[in-house]
């Protein structure tokens, strides 16, 4: 199941399985590829779609805003490896995602079908796709990192983990079971490690 926008545009920044990081949005091509696997941000940018270096730009310019304000959330704990040394400061990233948020205004509406429930919607007077797609990126980090999911947020630390997730029980320390196995192998080496240094 995709996860919600922001988390899925943090995790595009990844460990490349070999103790490396991989940027998936490091080209226009990259930038592409992913976003076609986004139905939801597709849904909110209607009509045709051009990738070109200004959007990939922009949705890069969310990310790096996101993934500083990420580190600020799970902050006193660590935040991830990949970008720990080049974090922007908070004033920074927060206009930087306003300023993305803002390129699109929009208005609120609300829908009753004649079966079902009502629902709401947005009514924008904006054209472009790509402005309307990098602002429905930041609508979705200004929603995460304001409401309660936020306090869910953790950076993974398992070793060459460099992922951001939302932990869903509560003891809940890695992105995933095969992150926990790693970290425990890790552990044990260490103990062992340390056990025969006392020798
Ligand atoms: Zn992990």
């Amino acid at each position: 199941m995709a996860q919600r926008p922001v988390m899925e545009l943090a995790g595009t920044i990844r460990h490349d399985g070999g103790g490396g990081v991989l940027d998936d949005l490091d080209t226009v091509r990259g930038a592409q590829r992913w976003l076609q696997q986004q139905p939801g941000l597709l849904a909110a940018a209607p009509g045709d779609l051009v990738v070109d270096e200004g959007v990939r730009d922009a949705v890069v310019g969310v990310r790096r805003a996101v993934r500083a304000l990420f580190a600020r959330v799970v902050s006193p704990a660590p935040p991830s490896p990949a970008d720990a040394h080049r974090l922007l400061p908070l004033d920074e990233a927060l206009g930087l995602l306003n300023a993305a948020a803002a390129r699109e205004p929009v208005t609120p509406q609300l829908h009753w079908p004649a079966e079902g429930p009502p629902t709401s919607g947005l009514l924008s007077a904006e054209d472009d796709p790509g402005v309307r797609l990098v602002a429905a990126l930041a609508r979705d980090a200004v929603d995460f990192l304001s409401g309660p999911q936020r306090e869910r947020l953790r950076a993974c630390h398992a070793p060459r983990c460099v992922r951001y997730f939302i932990k869903s029980h509560g003891r809940q320390e890695w992105c995933k079971p095969s992150c926990g196995n790693r970290a425990r192998v890790a552990r044990h080496y260490e103990r062992t490690r340390e056990a025969a240094g006392r020798d």
